[in-house]
C-alpha cells in the first residue's frame, strides 16, 4: 500500500449469496464490530436485486455499496440486464467488471469489459475492471503478456481523466474461492507490473494514483502480507467478505503503514 498517493479499498464481492434479509443482517452485525476505518474505503458489491436492500442496511455506516456486474448499453431489448444508468440512479458507485466468473461462465471477453468499462465510466460509476490469469497461462510463463493485454484492451480509449475513476484488481483464477492464494511475491509483482503497464499508457503521475487491489482468497490470516506489499491498495473478497468478523479482520490488517 501507499495512502500517501492512492486510496486503499477493501472491497467485498458477495457473488450469488445473500437475500435481501440477510444482507440486513450482515450489516446490523457488522455495525457492531466496524472500526472507524479511516486508513482505508470499505466497500461491499451485492447481487444487483440486493442493492436497495444493501443502500438501506449500510446506510449510516461508512460502507460503500457497489454492484457485480453491469450491461453496456444505454437501455433496450437486453432482457435481464441492468444499466449503468439505473445503477447510478439507484446510488451505486463502484461496479465489478469482467470479473472471472463473468469470462468463465457468461462468455465475458476483453472488448465487452471494454464496453463496459465505457458505460459505467460514462454514467459516472467507478469500475473495478478484474484481471488475471488461469494457471495454465502461469505455468506456460505467459502471465504478464495476458495481463498487458487484459489491462490494455479493458481501458482502451479511456482518458486520463477518467482514468483516476478506475480500480484494477489482479486476481488470479487459479486463486479466486480456491483457498490457494497466491504469494505476497506473486500478488506483488503482478500488481507492479499493472502501474508500470498504466505508467506507459498514461504517465507516472496518473501510475501512482491508481488503486490496484489483490483478489484470490484472501483472508484475514493473509492479508497483512498481501496488502504490505507496494503495489497492492487493497482487496477484493469473495468468501472471507461474507463474514462480519472475517471481513473486519481484513479491514483491520489494512491498517498499517
Ligand atoms: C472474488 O470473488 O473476487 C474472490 C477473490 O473470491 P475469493 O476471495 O473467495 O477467492
Amino acid at each position: 500500500m501507499n495512502r500517501r498517493y492512492r486510496k486503499t479499498i477493501i472491497a467485498g464481492n458477495w457473488k450469488m449469496n445473500k437475500t435481501a434479509s440477510e444482507t440486513k443482517q450482515f450489516a446490523d452485525e457488522l455495525k457492531t464490530i466496524l472500526p472507524r476505518a479511516k486508513w482505508c474505503d470499505v466497500l461491499v458489491c451485492v447481487p444487483s436485486v440486493n442493492i436497495p436492500a444493501a443502500l438501506r442496511a449500510f446506510k449510516d455506516m461508512r460502507v460503500t455499496v457497489g454492484a457485480e456486474n453491469v450491461f453496456y448499453e444505454k437501455n433496450g431489448a437486453y432482457t435481464g440486464e441492468v444499466s449503468a444508468d439505473m445503477l447510478k440512479d439507484l446510488g451505486v458507485k463502484y461496479v465489478i467488471i469482467g470479473h472471472s466468473e463473468r469470462r468463465q461462465y457468461f462468455g465475458e471477453t476483453d472488448i465487452t469489459v471494454n464496453k463496459k468499462v465505457h458505460a459505467a465510466l460514462e454514467a459516472g460509476l467507478h469500475p473495478i475492471v478484474c484481471v488475471g490469469e488461469s494457471l495454465e497461462q502461469r505455468e506456460l510463463g505467459v502471465t504478464m503478456d495476458l495481463i498487458s493485454l487484459q489491462v490494455k484492451s479493458a481501458l482502451a480509449g479511456v482518458s486520463a481523466e477518467k482514468l483516476r475513476k478506475c480500480v484494477i484488481a489482479y486476481e488470479p483464477v487459479w486463486a479466486i474461492g480456491t483457498g490457494r492464494t497466491a504469494t505476497p511475491e506473486q500478488a506483488g509483482e503482478v500488481c507492479t507490473f499493472i502501474r508500470a503497464t498504466i505508467r506507459h499508457m498514461y504517465g507516472a503521475r496518473i501510475a501512482r494514483s491508481i488503486t490496484i487491489q489483490y483478489g484470490g482468497s484472501m483472508n484475514p490470516g493473509n492479508a497483512a502480507e498481501l496488502l504490505a506489499q507496494p503495489d497492492i491498495d487493497g482487496g477484493l473478497i469473495g468468501g472471507a467478505a461474507l463474514k462480519p468478523d472475517q471481513f473486519v479482520a481484513i479491514i483491520n490488517a489494512a491498517n498499517q503503514e
